[in-house]
């Protein structure tokens, strides 16, 4: 009898659903524990910023079809995903929807707002005729009132002479209008939200209002029930128009605002030209870019962009790499050369062979990680996640108890008081500055970083790059251009090898399958001397060491003393040499054919011409340099000496690296560790940020934190400056959006009543709630210059 088990195991499904309307921390909430609840959901991540739900789940018990149907329910948009989740296509597709979002919300605030004017004149015979006197309103409003009421009755005295009940009932229409067609989608995400018990900002605009107009329909429908309990049979029918308008337009300069902070991730992702010109039998052709095949010859004219990645093939030229480098020199480019799509071709015509395509193209890849960085969270949203939870509970608490205070504590007009102040308590609160205060700047922050070839992988990167106190920089490819060349060819009289060209050929024989960069300047050394390279077999690479092989029918080693020490062969016959090219800055490489020394290589590598600079700018931001590299102590000295680098560790494997990384951070430093991603991938992601530094578009994206597009350590300190800057907004948003609920929620309350006489408008609370979310975007935009 089989043993296996009877139910069959489902794999669970990924999707992502484009979720729309979501303005505050809160809302996400609400759609969050929604779909969790739903049955079939294993996970679900809601992002606000992205605004989208990545949902995975059991397609044996729902579909995405139902999950669309769930995240509705909580009164928010949401759509199926495009079947192909390119992320170019997406990006364009999100920016269609919020185009028209924003429209809407600009037309509704629009109408609204003039319907609120015309309302708030209509609203003033009313308040004229009021035995009462609008107890409600605070000595601004009335002083405001006061300074208007003759010259309108001037103006327009037939307004006055209307039955103040035929205003009313006429202002209770506008009202209703306004609160269904401009105003519905806070009534409706409101109520989705009190009855899941999860209550947002729709839920405080919601009861806010509602309440405010609930009174004033009382007041206009049975004014004697108000007057024979002694209170004001006013109306608020102004209020309500003019706080939907001031909220909808700061919902829509928030929308308009959001859009800006993805404006970087949209200008790559525009990158991508959507035809590529192709060199067929036949004559050329412009294909769609989705039918380049890898192979296929493309064509390139002065001034175009270049479509896909390849390999130049024939012709020359300069390409702009700007956009992905932040490099404005042009990179020239002849037969051999590498170029990527999305790049300008400048000054020649050329042919290139297109390698890669599609999701694996350097753009597409970048970005794809600026769109994950994007959407990723930085730790202290932790913070602000733990406010908002409570936030919205707490603030319909302390609106209800406003209400009652007031309603016990004041005499005359008690009940209008503590309508108006509850309803400018819920309507002053924002929610919505506290969630945006920190995804907004990273959203900001990880774009401009872009925008200077410095790719941030993420939130946490980016905080943590700005807490760095010590910089180790890797030696060859970081301080060095990463190109070297080989300068001498020294073989021993009497060694192994007969003389110079068959060292050279034997060393070049042998690293001609070694991908590291001494390995490459040895063969083209050898191939520019005209000798022949013969591959090798039994090859075995010794990380930070060098290599051994069979080559040309001998054992062959190359490398450094640790590797020659290792395999039990001295050295000393070369100690004077070794010496003599290490001082010069140079790396020597030994070799060693059957087991006996041969002779050495003399390498250099110079150093970048920005290296001393940044060291320099480092040291000015209070930041420890370390040089680290697995090459000969002098040599490291000597190009420690010319980058102004005091602290050297040489000779060091990879794994050395890792452990003196571990050491330094034991030692209660932050340390970046800045390498090319070749061979010290481990200690990038030893290091508490790991930076890995390109050559060009050449660069292990993958690899690292943070990833420098142009062959610049200077973006070391950009990378650096960047995050401390952003970290400094977050502070700022987030005190802001703390500190303004905290002084305004209490104003609202009427806390300033007793001494000052000073009671908030809920007109001015709605104003003050609008602006408090639109300064902390603002304030995030400012990281864009
Ligand atoms: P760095 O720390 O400067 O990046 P590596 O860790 O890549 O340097 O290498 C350290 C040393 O190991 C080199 O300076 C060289 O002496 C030796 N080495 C490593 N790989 C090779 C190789 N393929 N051929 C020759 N020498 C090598
Ligand atoms: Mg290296």
């Amino acid at each position: 009898m089989s043993t296996t088990a009877e139910r069959p195991v489902r794999p669970a499904v990924r999707v992502t659903i484009p979720v729309g309307g979501m303005t505050c921390a809160a809302c996400q909430a609400s759609v969050q524990r929604a779909l969790s609840k739903e049955p079939g959901v294993v996970d679900a991540a809601v992002n606000l910023m992205t605004e989208s739900a990545a949902i995975t789940f059991d397609p044996g018990v729902t579909t995405p079809e139902a999950l669309v149907t769930a995240i509705e329910r909580t009164g928010y948009e949401a759509r199926l995903p495009a079947s192909d989740q390119n992320a170019m296509a997406e990006q364009d597709a999100r920016d269609a929807a919020h185009a028209i979002e924003y429209r809407a919300l600009r037309r509704r605030a629009t109408v609204s707002g003039i319907i609120g004017l015309i309302a708030m004149v209509v609203s003033m015979p009313l308040m004229a005729a009021s035995p009462y006197g609008h107890a409600a309103s605070d000595p601004l409003s009335q002083w405001i009132m006061r300074a208007l009421m003759p010259p309108l009755r001037g103006a327009a005295p037939w307004l006055f002479a209307i039955d103040p009940r035929v205003l009313s009932w006429t202002l209770l229409a506008v009202t209703v209008f306004v609160m269904t067609w401009a105003g519905r989608h806070f009534y409706i995400r409101g109520w989705a939200g009190l009855r899941r018990r999860s209550p947002d900002m729709n839920t405080l605009i919601a009861i806010g209002t509602g309440a405010a107009f609930l009174y004033s329909v009382i007041a206009t429908a049975a004014p004697g029930l108000f007057v024979r309990h002694g209170m004001a049979p006013d109306v608020y029918y102004e209020a309500v128009i003019i706080i939907i308008a001031f909220i909808l337009a700061g919902n829509a300069l928030e929308a308009r605002a959001k859009r800006n902070t993805s404006s970087a991730l949209r200008a790559l992702a525009n990158l991508q030209p959507r035809t590529a010109r192709l060199e067929r039998a036949g004559g050329d052709v412009d294909v769609p870019i989705e039918q380049v095949r890898r192979g296929d010859i493309v064509i390139v004219r002065p001034g175009e962009r270049i479509p896909v990645d390849g390999e130049v093939v024939s012709g020359e030229s300069a390409v702009d790499e700007s956009m992905l480098t932040g490099e404005w020199l042009a990179v020239p480019k002849a037969p051999g050369a590498l170029v990527t799509g999305g790049t300008i071709n400048r000054t020649g015509a050329f042919r290139y062979r297109a390698t890669t395509l599609g999701d694996d193209s350097v753009l597409a890849r970048i970005v794809r990680v600026m769109r994950d960085a994007q959407a990723s969270r930085a730790p202290i949203q932790a913070l602000a996640d733990r406010i908002s939870a409570i936030f919205v509970p707490t603030v319909l608490t302390i609106a209800a108890a406003t209400f009652v205070i007031w309603l016990v504590l004041a005499g005359e007009g008690a009940m209008a008081r503590a309508l108006a102040a509850s309803v400018s308590v819920l309507i002053i609160a924002c929610p919505c500055a506290m969630g945006l205060a920190v995804p907004t700047a990273v959203m900001v922050a990880t774009g401009r970083g872009a925008q200077l070839g410095v790719l941030i992988k993420g939130g946490e990167a980016l905080q943590r790059a700005g807490d760095v106190t010590l910089v180790a920089l890797d030696k060859t490819g970081t301080v060095t251009e990463g190109r070297p060349t080989v300068t001498d060819v020294i073989a021993l009289p009497n060694g192994a090898a007969r003389d110079d060209s068959e060292l050279l050929q034997l060393a070049a024989s042998l690293e001609s399958v070694s991908e590291h960069p001494l390995a490459e300047a040895i063969v083209r050394h050898a191939r520019g001397r005209g000798l022949p390279v013969e591959a090798p077999t039994e090859f075995t690479a010794y990380p930070g060491r060098g290599v051994r092989a069979t080559a040309m029918g001998r054992k062959v080693a190359i490398g450094n003393a640790a590797l020659m020490t290792e395999l039990g062969i001295d050295v000393s016959r070369l100690d004077g040499q070794l010496d003599a090219v290490a001082s010069a800055g140079k790396t020597p490489v030994m070799l060693a054919v059957d087991g006996r020394l041969a002779g050495l290589l003399a390498i250099t590598d110079p150093i970048r011409p920005t290296a001393a600079e940044t060291v320099k700018a480092l040291r000015q931001r209070g930041l420890g340099v370390v040089l680290i590299t697995g090459d000969h102590e002098r040599t490291a000295l000597a190009i420690a000496r010319q980058a102004g680098i005091d602290q050297v560790v040489a000779g060091v494997s990879p794994e050395g690296k890792v452990a003196e990384i571990e050491r330094l951070r034991a030692a209660g430093n932050i340390v970046a560790m800045v390498g090319d991603g070749i061979n010290d991938a481990p200690a990038l992601a030893s290091a508490d940020v790991g930076i890995a530094i390109g050559t060009g578009t050449d660069v292990a994206i993958e690899a690292a934190d943070v990833a420098l597009m142009r062959g610049d350590p200077r973006g070391i300190v950009d990378a650096i400056d960047l995050s401390r800057r952003t970290m400094r907004t977050m502070r700022q948003n987030l005190f802001w959006a703390f500190v303004y609920n905290v002084i305004g929620i209490p104003i609202a309350a009427g806390a300033l009543y007793p001494a000052f006489g000073i009671l908030l408008n809920p007109i001015f609370a709605s104003a003050a709630m609008a602006f408090s979310s639109v300064s902390v975007v603002t304030n995030s935009l400012r990281l864009r210059v």
